[in-house]
C-alpha cells in the first residue's frame, strides 16, 4: 500500500458487560453542559460504550453523536445539541508505561495518567490546567498548557492513535506512517475507498494553534485527527511519548514594576533557558513555564482576599506577577536555594559572584531587572508552596468566573464569558498586548488579562456588567482577532473552536472563505452524513 493509503478494520468486541446507557430525565442532565456553560444543551440519550463494537453499534443508530470526556471544554464543544451523547469515561484502560511510551484509552484522566506515570519515574508534560481532563478530550482539542515552551503540545506527544470513523470502523495510526500525497489520502473502508482532501492554507508558525484542521503537502494523518474536536472521528486508543524521567519543577514568583518589565524579563529567562537546552548545560537555568497576571488580575487577588490566603504579598508598586516553572537539578532543597539566593544577594560575598548554579543564575537574570527583592523561589520539595503559588494563579479565572456568575444572576441571564485565547509569535507579544487594552478600553470595558507569557499566550478577558459589555467584548475580540493575524499569530491558541460563534468567526477570519472551505471537503469526506459533533468546529 502507497504511503499515503491505508485500510481501516471493523470493531473489536471484548467486553462481557453491555454498554451504560442514559436516557433523558434521568441522569442524563449532568452531560447537558461543558465548562464553558454554553446554553441549550439537550440529548436523547447518553451512551457509555465499553469497547470498540458497542461504540460502533452506538453510532449505527445514532442520527448524531457528540463524544464526550470530562466536559471540561471552554468553548461549549462538549455540549450536545439534540446528539446522543457518547461518554469515553467507561474506557478506562491504562497500559504499563515503557521508558518512552505508554498507552492509554480516551476516559483516563490526566490526573490518573500522573500517578501512574510518577510512580514509574516517568512523565507527561503538554498538559492543560485541569487534570480532570482526559486523554481523548485532549487529543481531540490538541490541548495545551503552562510548558508549552519547553515541551510543545499534546500533538507532539501522540505517538499512535486508534480513532472510530463515522462509518464504525478504525484506523490505527503511527505517527510518520500515512502521510499525504498529492494533497490526499486514500482509506480503504469495507464500502469502498474515502479520497480526503488535504487543506491547503498557511499555518502561522506559533507554537499553539487549536484552530480546526492542519494542513501542508506532507501532512501526517495523525495529525488530521488531533485537535479536531470529535468532527472527524472518535479517539478510542492512544500511545502518548512520555519523558523516561520525573522532573524536579520548582516555582518562581516575581512582582514586576510594570508590563514592559515583565515582558523584558520574561524574554531574558527564556533566552537563557534556550541556552541551556542548546548547550545540555547541567548548571543552566531551565525555565519551562511563564504565567502573567496583569494589574487587574492583582486587584482581583487582593479584593477576594486569595493573596493573603495563599500567604503572597502583592508589592505596592507591582502591576504584574510573573510566576515562572522551573526545572532544578535533583536535589535541590530548600536550604540549598537559600544559600545560593544569600550568595548572590550578598555581593560582598567572595563566593557569591561566582557562583555557577541555576538557582544563582536565575538569581542574576531578575537581580539585572532589580526584582530580586520582590522575588519568592521555591525548591521542588517544597510540594505545599509550590501548589499555593499555582493555586493563586488559578484563582485569578476564577475571580473572573464568579463575577461573570454573579452577574449574569444578578444584572442579565444573557451575561456569559467573554474571553479569547491568542498567541502571536514572542517577538509580537507587547504590540498584542498594546492591542489587546486598546480594543477593550476603547469600548470602556473592565477586564483582565493573564496567561502563558512564555509562549505569548494570552487570555484577555471581559469582566461584564450588563449584556452590552458582553456584546462589545466579543466586538473586541474580533478586533483582537485580526489584529493578531496581522501579527502572524493565532487567535485560537489552545481551547479550540467548539460551538462558540465568536471563535468560529475567528476561525474564519483566520483561514477565510476558501480555508472554511477546504476544512468543509475534508468533514464531507469522512462524516458525509454529518453525524459526528455537527455544529462543532464548523457552524
Ligand atoms: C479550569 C480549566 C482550565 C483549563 N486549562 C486549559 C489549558 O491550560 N489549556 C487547554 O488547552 N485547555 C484548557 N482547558 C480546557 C479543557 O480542559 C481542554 O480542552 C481539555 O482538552 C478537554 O478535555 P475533556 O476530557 O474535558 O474533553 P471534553 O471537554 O469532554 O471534549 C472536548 C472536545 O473534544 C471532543 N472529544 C472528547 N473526547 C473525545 C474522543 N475520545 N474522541 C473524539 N473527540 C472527543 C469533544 O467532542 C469536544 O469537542 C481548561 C478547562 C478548565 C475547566
Amino acid at each position: 500500500m502507497s504511503r499515503h493509503r491505508v485500510r481501516a478494520r471493523p470493531p473489536r468486541a471484548t467486553s462481557q458487560e453491555p454498554a451504560l446507557r442514559v436516557t433523558q430525565g434521568i441522569d442524563a442532565s449532568a452531560y447537558l453542559e461543558d465548562a464553558a456553560h454554553y446554553p441549550g444543551g439537550h440529548t436523547p440519550l447518553v451512551v457509555c460504550p465499553r469497547d470498540e463494537y458497542q461504540l460502533a453499534m452506538t453510532l449505527r443508530d445514532a442520527t448524531s453523536v457528540l463524544p464526550v470526556g470530562a466536559q471540561s471544554s471552554l468553548t461549549g464543544g462538549a455540549t450536545p445539541m439534540g446528539d446522543t451523547v457518547i461518554s469515553l469515561s467507561t474506557l478506562v484502560a491504562l497500559g504499563p508505561p515503557s521508558v518512552h511510551s505508554v498507552n492509554a484509552e480516551p476516559g483516563v484522566t490526566l490526573a490518573d495518567l500522573r500517578e501512574a506515570l510518577t510512580a514509574a519515574g516517568r512523565a507527561y508534560p503538554p498538559v492543560p490546567t485541569y487534570e480532570g481532563a482526559t486523554v481523548g478530550g485532549v487529543v481531540s482539542t490538541n490541548a495545551a498548557g503552562a510548558a508549552t515552551f519547553k515541551y510543545g503540545t499534546t500533538r507532539q506527544w501522540v505517538r499512535g492513535l486508534s480513532v472510530m470513523l463515522a462509518t464504525g470502523e478504525l484506523l490505527d495510526l503511527e505517527r510518520g506512517q500515512v502521510r499525504a500525497a498529492d494533497n490526499c489520502f486514500e482509506i480503504a473502508t469495507s464500502a469502498g475507498t474515502i479520497q480526503v482532501p488535504v487543506p491547503t492554507y498557511r499555518l502561522p508558525d506559533v507554537p499553539k494553534r487549536a484552530a480546526g484542521y492542519p494542513a501542508g503537502p506532507d501532512l501526517d494523518l495523525i495529525d488530521l485527527f488531533i485537535g479536531s474536536e470529535g468532527t472527524l472521528g472518535i479517539v478510542t486508543s492512544v500511545t502518548l511519548d512520555v519523558l523516561p524521567r520525573c522532573p524536579e519543577v520548582g516555582c518562581v514568583l516575581i512582582a514586576c514594576r510594570d508590563e514592559a518589565q515583565a515582558v523584558a524579563l520574561a524574554s531574558r529567562l527564556r533566552a537563557e533557558s534556550i541556552r541551556t537546552w542548546r548547550d545540555q548545560d547541567p548548571d543552566g537555568l531551565d525555565v519551562i513555564a511563564i504565567e502573567h497576571m496583569d494589574r487587574r488580575c492583582l486587584e482581583l487577588l487582593r479584593d477576594d482576599g486569595a493573596a493573603k490566603r495563599f500567604g503572597v504579598t502583592i508589592p505596592d508598586d507591582a502591576d504584574v506577577l510573573l510566576l515562572a516553572q522551573v526545572e532544578f537539578p535533583p536535589g535541590t532543597t530548600t536550604a540549598r536555594v537559600y544559600d545560593d539566593v544569600a550568595s548572590v544577594a550578598d555581593v560582598g560575598s567572595a563566593s557569591g559572584g561566582g557562583l555557577d548554579s541555576p538557582v544563582a543564575r536565575l538569581c542574576r537574570v531578575v537581580a539585572e531587572s532589580d526584582r530580586l527583592h520582590a522575588t519568592e523561589i521555591v525548591a521542588p520539595g517544597d510540594a505545599a508552596r509550590v501548589a499555593a503559588l499555582m493555586a493563586l494563579r488559578e484563582a485569578v479565572p476564577d475571580a473572573v468566573n464568579r463575577r461573570v456568575g454573579i452577574a449574569k444572576r444578578t444584572v442579565d441571564d444573557t451575561i456569559e464569558k467573554t474571553a479569547a485565547d491568542m498567541i502571536v509569535p514572542f517577538a509580537q507579544l507587547s504590540e498584542s498586548l498594546r492591542l489587546f487594552r486598546h480594543a477593550f478600553e476603547s469600548r470602556g470595558l473592565d477586564y483582565a488579562i493573564w496567561g502563558h507569557l512564555s509562549d505569548a499566550n494570552m487570555h484577555p478577558n471581559v469582566i461584564p456588567r450588563s449584556a452590552e459589555d458582553v456584546r462589545r467584548g466579543k466586538d473586541a475580540i474580533l478586533e483582537c482577532g485580526r489584529g493578531v493575524i496581522q501579527l502572524g499569530g493565532c487567535p485560537l491558541a489552545e481551547h479550540g473552536v467548539g460551538r462558540n460563534p465568536v471563535k468560529q468567526a475567528l476561525l474564519r477570519q483566520l483561514y477565510g472563505d476558501g480555508g472554511i472551505a477546504e476544512m468543509y471537503a475534508v468533514k464531507r469526506a469522512l462524516d458525509p452524513s454529518r453525524k459526528l459533533a455537527p455544529g462543532v468546529l464548523l457552524p
